[in-house]
């Protein structure tokens, strides 16, 4: 795959906004190792005692980190380093290396070296996310004990300059961690959006590229770059004409920001007076202020998995009503659409104990998880049902393809209500239930569907991955995969107009929602309600405001008869030009 394009930029995802201009500095993580050194059987507990030095430094200088960043960012981030040390506390690690050391009577170095890859290729070789995530946290502590056995103090990251932007194969949340905060930008050749180092990154406002490839290679410590983690590319030594360009865009988003969020609390009303709702997506109860401080509306979609995926037990009904509680609470009257668990495939939990499945994007997910496992569905809904005493709830269902699946799920809903007031439980018994339109399934039988649900929010993350066959979080295929293509514009018209049809309200919640060179488009197609990433909120709000609904439709229609996202993106670009 080409990841240069026309006019020279490097290609990769976009994995945290902003544009920067900065110096490259490149972090290399390659440890000095030696790989072939079988060492005499005397020389054992001498190796054995050299690795217990290494692993008890290796954990007082994650411990050091961990404290750092608990105190500059907080305890979710700093909860990245407790990983790190369990693996140094985990028998299945340590052990093995101290078993081979032992039995193959081989230097520590070449044993860490090769216990650590093992290890990650077969954390790699599983088809998820969150343990590919896992594994790069084992490359860090391996790097880590693998410097401290050579004798090797830490790279000085701590001293690269305010603004520069840092370039690596690879990074690693212990490097962030000992970057200064003031870096102006990060672009690797690997790395997926959803790693650790990445939400670490984002959770501090530093723009990301991830997935960039080989052709990271051009670019040389020192190089000025512009870097675009909007859009996922890296201009290198750019003309003074493209740096100017580049300064002037900053300065006029900055400017544009502000403005815009000083009106963040107002609605979004087109200029012919449709009002359209703007929500946030969140996935935990911490996201919360921030998306009160842009001025979001409600929540459109609460991503419940979080709160799976970071336990290590299935959270009780009392422990999931808490948070939910608390949610609905912080915004009383505005609604809260939650989303049922969106879990198995891609997002395994070790303690469900998921079989693996060869296509898990494909596979036994979400819905489909649910109604086979109806006591954790039914665990989760109680928790709902309880909540919604405190707030204005809506739920919704992930990952609907039948109607069937809507049927059954309506139907475990109405037992677990049942059960709670024959418990003498008090709910809210007219509670709307929703789908996520994120299989193209589901928007081409939008027409029937609607006949058994209060709302639709299109999940475009998923339509687009499904509709065009571009897996979401594949770097060698990132280039084939925008949700602006028209077969998915196409699907959004057909599930607007089921809802236009009945009356039923049809948000987004998929990343789309928040973009600002689509909202014409979407405002045009019908949409209701958008709910995105809260610092995309005061923008879009804006940009609405300067929106005419019959210039949006005549938009949309034009938009439908094209055969790219390419020539809808170079269309609807040209459109935000014009009202500026
Ligand atoms: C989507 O698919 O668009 C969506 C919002 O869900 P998620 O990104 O959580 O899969
Ligand atoms: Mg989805």
């Amino acid at each position: 795959m080409d990841t240069i394009n026309r006019d020279g930029r490097l290609v990769g995802i976009p994995a945290s906004p902003g544009t920067v201009i900065g110096v490259a500095v490149w972090v290399h993580q390659v440890p000095a190792v030696q790989l072939e050194s079988s060492i005499s059987s005397d020389a054992i507990q001498h190796e054995l005692l050299r690795l217990k030095e290494a692993v008890e430094n290796a954990k007082s200088e994650i411990t050091n980190l961990r404290n750092r960043v608990m105190i500059q960012m907080g305890p979710n981030e700093a909860a990245v380093f407790d990983a790190h040390l369990s693996f140094l506390e985990d028998p299945e690690y340590v052990g093995q290396i101290e078993m081979l050391i032992r039995t193959h009577s081989m230097g520590a170095e070449s044993v860490v070296f090769d216990v650590t890859r093992r290890m990650k290729e077969m954390l790699m070789a599983l088809p998820d996310e969150y343990l590919q995530a896992r594994a790069d946290d084992l490359q860090d502590v391996g790097t880590r004990v693998l410097r401290l056995l050579a004798g090797q103090r830490a790279m000085n990251l701590s001293s690269v300059k305010s603004g520069s932007v840092v370039v690596a194969e690879e990074l690693t949340p212990s490097n962030l961690a000992e970057l200064p905060r003031e870096i102006g930008g990060i672009v690797t050749a690997r790395g997926s959006r959803t790693s650790h180092v990445v939400i670490m990154a984002k959770s501090i406002g530093i723009p990301f590229i991830v997935g960039v490839g080989e052709s990271i290679q051009r670019i040389k410590d020192g190089d000025l770059l512009v870097l675009d983690g909007n859009q996922g590319t890296v201009l290198v030594r750019p003309t003074m004409a493209e740096q100017r360009q580049a300064q002037h865009h900053i300065e006029v988003h900055s400017a544009l920001h502000n403005v815009a969020l000083a009106e963040a609390k107002n609605p979004a009303i087109t200029r012919d007076g449709r009002r359209i709702a703007i929500l946030a997506n969140i996935g935990h109860l911490r996201d919360v202020p921030e998306a009160v401080k842009n001025g979001a509306e409600g929540v459109g979609l609460f991503r419940t998995e979080f709160l799976y995926l970071e336990n290590d037990h299935w959270p009780t009904e009392q422990e999931q009503y808490e948070v939910y509680r608390k949610v609905l609470e912080s915004f009383t009257d505005k609604p809260v659409i939650i989303r049922t668990l969106d879990i198995g495939g891609d997002k395994p939990l070790g303690y469900a104990n998921l079989p693996q499945e060869p296509n898990p994007f494909l596979g036994h997910r979400a819905i489909r998880y649910c109604l086979d496992n109806p006591d954790v569905f039914k665990t989760q809904l109680r928790a709902l049902l309880r909540a919604s005493l405190h707030g204005k709830l809506s739920i919704m269902l992930p990952m609907i393809s039948t109607l069937s699946e809507i049927l059954l799920a309506k139907g475990i809903i109405d037992q677990c209500k049942r059960d709670l007031n024959d418990e003498g439980v008090a709910i809210v018994n007219s509670i709307p239930v929703g789908i996520m339109v994120e299989i193209p399934a589901a928007a081409v039988m939008a027409d029937i569907l609607v006949q058994e649900i209060d709302f639709f929010s299109i999940g475009t993350n998923d339509l687009a991955q499904y509709t065009l066959a571009v897996d979401r979080g594949n770097e060698r295929v990132a280039h084939l995969y925008d949700a602006a293509h028209p077969a998915v514009l196409r699907l959004i018209q057909q599930t607007c107009d089921a809802g236009i049809g009945t009356g039923i309200p049809v948000g987004m919640c998929g990343e789309l929602a928040g973009d600002l060179e689509m909202t014409e488009a979407l405002v045009g197609l019908g949409l209701d309600e958008l709910s995105m990433s809260s610092t995309n909120i005061p923008m879009v709000k804006q940009r609405i405001r300067e929106i005419d609904g019959i210039a949006a439709k005549s938009l949309v229609k034009k938009l439908l008869k094209l055969t790219s996202a390419e020539e809808v993106r170079a269309a609807t670009f040209a459109e935000v030009l014009g009202s500026q």
